[in-house]
């Protein structure tokens, strides 16, 4: 269970819906909201969004660098990045539980 749903609701939540997520290229974790989008690792600054994979639905982070596909870093799937990223239909930060890999995965 995530620590911040033990937690009751306050003038003072907004530092516990922060969960820390690992950097698909430093592997340092960084903290990002629950809704974003997006986030600039703290250590490297590479920006790292995020993705569902299509296959098995697991959420990962990956660099947005990447523009055609990346590898589902649980199934191993090769997965399409979307071109245009709405905010609405993006994955959000909450729920991602690990990070995608290159296609083709070196
Ligand atoms: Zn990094
Ligand atoms: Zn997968």
């Amino acid at each position: 269970m995530r620590a911040n749903l033990l937690q009751v609701w306050g003038p003072l939540a907004d530092a516990s819906v922060v969960a820390y997520l690992t950097c698909p290229d430093c592997m340092m974790p960084s903290p990002v909201g629950d809704d974003a989008i997006a986030y600039r690792c703290h250590s490297c600054f590479t920006e790292v969004v995020f993705e569902s994979c299509g296959g098995c639905g697991f959420r990962q982070s990956i660099p947005s660098r990447w523009h055609t596909a990346y590898t589902c870093g649980k199934c191993g799937a090769k997965c399409l990045i979307p071109r245009r990223r709405l905010y609405s239909t993006s994955t959000k930060a909450f729920g991602v539980q690990g990070y995608g890999h290159t296609y083709p995965k070196f």
